[in-house]
């Protein structure tokens, strides 16, 4: 299991840092990231290391000098705690971000540093979508909920559209938590899976990003223009907030 080494008091964890949001409805505000190891999709698109060379976590302080000072994993809440406080003093975050990997792997530490979190300071989370049941412990104290939407013709791995569909109503009906929606999309996306949209999200104002998929190595845009619009007027038949954002960290050279 990716997750055996976490506990409701201790997890496996990547990275922290503070840095820009590059995606979705919060692009541009600063926040801090929390970043869990391991994932259990394999996305064509993927760009995240799932593991750190050393298998320490890594905490660049301060925020973009490149220093990194190391941490043993699995790190306990306390620790996180502590780190968390230390990166809070730079830049007036926004929020903190839970991210991966897939951060709802660690359910069960997320359900008990959250509501510590959470008076002081938003919590964001950056899931896959897909897991339905690991949300209900961690759902009342999420501020904020940034979900995919998996495009089989992105991802490369089977339809996760039932999931999604569940995860989506799970969370809409939480309506202390702010959800928007994230859909990877390479330059074949198909009909069937516009219409998979539709049927998934039931609230035409939930707010939607159409994230082109960024080529790896050339780390260009991959989706033409031509597309991108074509796919912003599909969705915007039936939803009211409909945008169109590459990865703007990307842009900024920032972590
Ligand atoms: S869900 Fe996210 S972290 Fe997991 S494989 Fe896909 S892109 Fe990578």
């Amino acid at each position: 299991m990716v997750n055996s080494h976490a506990t409701e008091h201790s997890a496996p964890v990547q990275e922290v840092f503070s840095s820009i949001q590059g995606e979705g409805l919060y692009a541009g505000h600063r926040q801090i990231f929390v970043r869990f190891a391991h994932c259990h999709l394999h996305c064509a698109y993927c760009d995240t290391p799932m593991t750190s060379a050393s298998g320490q976590c890594e905490v660049e302080t301060p925020p973009g000098s490149n220093q990194r000072v190391l941490y043993e994993n699995p790190v306990s809440i306390e620790t996180l705690l502590e780190i968390i406080h230390e990166l809070r003093l730079y830049g007036a975050p926004h929020s903190i971000s839970f991210t991966g990997g897939e951060p709802l792997l660690y359910h069960r530490f997320l359900s008990a540093l959250l509501p510590r979190i959470q008076p002081v300071l938003p919590t964001y989370i950056e899931t896959s979508g897909t897991q339905p049941e690991l949300l209900k412990p961690v759902l009342p104290f999420v501020s904020i909920m940034a979900m995919d939407i998996k495009f089989p013709s992105a991802t490369g791995e089977a339809s996760l559209f039932e999931a999604h569909r569940e995860f989506y109503e799970l969370t809409r009906l939480h309506r202390e938590t702010g959800l928007f929606i994230k859909l990877v999309v390479g330059p074949n996306a198909l009909e069937a899976e516009w219409q998979a949209v539709e049927k998934i999200v039931s609230d035409p104002a939930t707010p939607i990003f159409i994230q082109p998929v960024t080529d790896l190595v050339s780390r260009q845009v991959t989706v033409s223009a031509s597309d991108l619009l074509r796919y912003q007027e599909r969705l915007s038949r039936h939803f009211e907030h409909v945008r169109v954002l590459p990865q703007t960290h990307k842009m900024l050279a920032v972590l």
